[in-house]
């Protein structure tokens, strides 16, 4: 399970919750639209504690620019510790005009590249899923993604982005030479791979993991220790393999045939790419990033939209929050095991789209009313209540 923990108390309409262990949560909303999407996770949040009965702990503090005004660095320590001791990270977005002169190594992004990488947060979840009230905003017909709902968990800590020897130097002719180096161990892979398992069983059962083992090593042990691993564990799940560019063919040509695709950081950086733009805009994407399971079956998470802070919009109230919404209902998911509440926060969503609401990122055929940041705030609420309340 990638969530063993259960809050007993925290059982919907079941009347005790004196033992509850609140759900600590740290909120990081960073620069830009960052602030504004994650003011409106913050309404769902005491909107879940009101209605749903779920006590959050939360935590609030500065990442990126904002970090580096008030600190003179991307994220404090105080921040990095917190951030370690709670159940899950909401993250905004880093980065703007004001920050984009400083040298590589003071920049916002390295907040959130320091939380990535203390945290251990091995395993990228990217969903793509496209709602049938945009699906016209797909470049693809809607007869091939409608309904599509697919993850895909993309290694984020090892592979050709660290593996050493790395570099450009010269040789005795005076010519350039890059090098990079792509390597797995069994133990990196292996983890991920049940991440993807996992994460299957609690969807539609079905793993397809992409490497290159027709030209690579570390495709070849990528691909044996899979394999022996779903032998050994999750042979109740369906495994397939296929060659990391075949599937980037058939994410264009018949995306619904996966459920969960697995694939080392390379090929997960393009194919997780590929996939998000299955679905229409950036405003819409979520994402999860975990680490490895504690002895109480705790990973440390961080979830975050995939969009920027996009300084083109901010302070101005347009930005689209769903991204940020659906990160936090992954939250709900995958760190607190609630899935009906992860379902009611999605649903919600998906009504609102088909009553033609829209923020201006997704205003195309169907728009009913535009609002802004807020405003689909509001009728995310008015549909949970709706659904729920
Ligand atoms: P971006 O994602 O911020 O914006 C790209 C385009 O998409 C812009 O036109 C923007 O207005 C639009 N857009 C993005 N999110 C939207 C939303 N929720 N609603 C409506 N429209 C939305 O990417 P960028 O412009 O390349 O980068 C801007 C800054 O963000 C840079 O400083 C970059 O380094 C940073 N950045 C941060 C992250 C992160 O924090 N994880 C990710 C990407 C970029």
């Amino acid at each position: 399970r990638l969530s063993e923990r259960r809050d007993v108390g925290a059982a919907k309409g079941e009347g005790d919750t004196t033992m509850a262990a609140n759900k600590k949560l740290l909120i990081l909303p960073g620069d830009g639209i960052g602030v504004e999407v994650m003011g409106e996770v913050r309404r769902v949040i005491d909107w879940m504690g009101k209605k749903r009965r779920l006590s959050f702990d939360i935590a609030e503090d500065k990442v990126g620019g904002a970090a580096i005004d008030a600190h003179g660095t991307p994220l404090t320590d105080e921040a990095m510790a917190k951030a370690q001791g709670v159940d899950a990270v909401l993250f905004g977005a880093v980065g703007g005009p004001k920050w984009d002169s400083l040298p590589f190594a003071q920049k916002p992004e390295r907040g959130l590249l320091r939380l990535r990488k203390e945290m251990e947060l091995f395993a990228n979840l990217r969903p793509a899923i496209v709602f049938d009230a945009l699906v016209d905003a797909s470049t693809l017909k809607p007869e091939v993604v409608k309904g599509l709902d697919i993850m895909i968990l993309r290694e984020l800590t090892g592979g050709v982005y660290f593996g050493t020897p790395r570099g450009i130097e010269t040789l005795p002719d005076g010519q350039r030479r890059g090098i990079n180096t792509q390597v797995y161990t069994t133990n990196e892979i292996r983890r991920v791979a049940a991440v993807a398992f996992e994460l299957a069983r609690k969807r539609k059962n079905r793993v397809c993991s992409a490497e290159k083992a027709n030209v690579m090593e570390s495709g070849v042990l990528w691909r044996e220790e899979v394999t022996r691993l779903h032998q050994e564990s999750y042979q109740d799940v369906e495994l397939t393999h296929m060659y990391a560019d075949n599937c980037a063919m058939q994410l264009l040509r018949n995306p619904r045939q996966f459920d969960v695709i697995v694939t080392d950081n390379l090929f997960g950086d393009i194919l997780s790419d590929e996939a998000a733009m299955l679905t229409g805009s950036l405003g819409m994407l979520p994402s999860a990033s975990l680490g490895a399971a504690d002895s109480s079956g705790r990973r440390k998470a961080l979830y975050e939209p995939v969009h920027g802070s996009a300084p083109d919009i901010a302070g101005q109230g347009l930005a689209n929050p769903v991204a940020a919404l659906m990160s936090f209902a992954m939250a709900l998911r995958y760190s607190f095991d609630l899935a009906e509440d992860a379902d009611l926060v999605e649903e919600a969503v998906r009504k609102t789209l088909d009553k033609g609401i829209r923020t201006g990122d997704i205003a195309g055929p169907g728009t009913v009313e535009k609002v802004g940041t807020k405003g689909m705030g509001d009728a995310v609420l008015g549909q949970l209540t709706a659904l729920a309340g």
